[in-house]
C-alpha cells in the first residue's frame, strides 16, 4: 500500500505526477481560509508533509502520529521546533544550495536598488517628474569599489562575498560563528567582529539563520555602530533585526538607507513605518523568487521526501540521527 503523504506547496505539474506514483497525496491550498482546517483534518494517518511557511506546532504535530518526516521547500528552518521534531522521530528536511546563487543576486538587487535609489527614481520617472535635467539631490552613492560587511558567512554569504569581490571590486569583511580562512583566500576577506564590521562597512548584508543567537542581533546600539553614508542590506529574516529601532534610524537618516527583503510580520502591513521611507527598498520576500529556483527547491524537497519515506536518508537531513 502507498504511503500518504499532505502536500501543502502547488508543484509543478511533472514533480506532482512524480510524487503521486511513489505516494498518495493529499493536496491542502493554505491560501484558501479554511485551509488551516483542511489540513488539521488531512494530518491522521499522513506519513510525510511537504510544504512551506508554515508554522507547524505541537498541536498540529498532536494530530500527525504517524508522520515520519517534514520536506520543507526552504533553506531556514525557523519555523520548526527541531528538538521537539527529533523527541517524535520526525525528520525535518530542507533545500540548501540549489537556492544559494538567486538569494544572493537578491542580496546585491537590493544593494544596488537602494544604493542607486532605483525604485525611488523610477517611480519619480513614471510620475512624470523627469522635465528637466537631475541634480545632486537625485544621487545615489557608488557600490563598486566600496566596503561589502557580511554578517553570516555561510552559503548565501559566500556567494554574495564573490559578488562583491570579482564582480565590483568590494572589499569584503565578514562576520560569522567563526573565521574561515578559505574564505579569506578566496575573496582576500578578512574576518571581524560583529562591531567593528558594522563600524567599517558601507553595506552591511545579513545572512545569518534566525535562532536564539541572531535574534534582534541588530539593534538600536548596533545601528548606531553603523556609518551615516551605510546600507542595511537583510535577506536574512525578519526578526534578526529590530524593525521599530530600524525605522528610527533611518527616520532620522543616522544610516542613508536600508534594502529589506524579510520583515518581522509578513506579508508586511501597508501600515508599515518602513513604507513611508524614500531610504527603504521594501520586497516581499523574493529571495529565492526565480521560476528555476523554486522548481529546484520542490524538485530537491520530492527527493529528500522520498528518499526518508523508502527508509533512506536523505540528503538535507537537518535533525540526523
Ligand atoms: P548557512 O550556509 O547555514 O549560513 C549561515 C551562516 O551564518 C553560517 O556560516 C553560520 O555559521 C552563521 N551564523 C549562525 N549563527 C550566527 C551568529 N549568531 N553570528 C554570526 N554568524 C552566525 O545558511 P544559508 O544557506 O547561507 O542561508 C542563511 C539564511 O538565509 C537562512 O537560514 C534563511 O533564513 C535565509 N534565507 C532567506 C531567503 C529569502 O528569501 N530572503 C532565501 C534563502 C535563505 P557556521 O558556518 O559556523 O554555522
Amino acid at each position: 500500500m502507498k504511503k500518504r503523504i499532505v502536500l501543502y506547496k502547488r508543484l509543478s505539474d511533472a514533480l506532482l505526477a512524480r510524487l503521486e506514483a511513489q505516494v498518495d497525496v493529499t493536496w491542502v491550498d493554505m491560501t484558501t481560509p479554511d485551509g488551516l482546517a483542511r489540513l488539521r483534518d488531512a494530518l491522521p494517518g499522513a506519513q510525510g508533509l511537504l510544504g512551506a511557511s508554515l508554522r507547524l506546532d505541537g498541536p498540529l504535530l498532536d494530530a500527525a502520529p504517524d508522520l515520519k518526516v517534514i520536506s520543507s521547500v526552504s533553506v531556514g528552518i525557523d519555523n520548526y521546533d527541531v528538538p521537539d521534531l527529533t523527541r517524535r522521530g520526525v525528520m525535518l528536511t530542507n533545500t540548501p544550495d540549489v537556492l544559494t546563487e538567486t538569494t544572493a543576486d537578491t542580496g546585491f538587487a537590493l544593494i544596488l536598488a537602494t544604493a542607486r535609489r532605483v525604485v525611488e527614481l523610477a517611480g519619480w520617472v513614471r510620475d512624470g517628474q523627469w522635465n528637466k535635467s537631475l541634480g545632486p539631490s537625485h544621487f545615489g552613492t557608488d557600490v563598486h569599489g566600496k566596503t561589502l560587511g557580511i554578517v553570516g558567512m555561510g552559503r548565501i554569504g559566500e556567494a554574495l562575498a564573490r559578488r562583491g569581490a570579482a564582480g565590483f571590486g568590494m572589499r569584503v569583511l565578514y562576520h560569522s560563528s567563526r573565521p574561515k580562512p578559505d574564505v579569506d583566500a578566496r575573496y582576500d576577506a578578512q574576518y571581524r567582529d560583529l562591531d567593528d564590521l558594522l563600524a567599517e562597512a558601507d553595506y552591511v548584508c545579513l545572512t545569518v539563520p534566525l535562532n536564539a543567537s541572531t535574534e534582534g542581533l541588530i539593534g538600536a546600539r548596533e545601528l548606531a555602530l553603523m556609518k551615516p553614508n551605510a546600507i542595511l542590506v537583510n535577506i536574512a529574516r525578519g526578526r534578526v533585526v529590530d524593525e521599530a529601532a530600524l525605522v528610527e534610524a533611518l527616520q532620522a537618516r543616522r544610516i542613508r538607507g536600508a534594502g529589506l527583503d524579510v520583515f518581522v510580520q509578513e506579508p508586511l502591513s501597508v501600515d508599515s513605518p518602513l513604507l513611508g521611507l524614500d531610504n527603504v527598498v521594501a520586497t516581499p520576500h523574493i529571495g529565492s523568487a526565480t521560476h528555476e529556483t523554486r522548481e529546484a527547491m520542490a524538485r530537491c524537497a520530492v527527493d529528500n521526501l522520498l528518499e526518508a519515506l523508502a527508509g533512506r536518508r536523505p540528503k538535507n537531513w537537518v535533525n540526523a540521527w
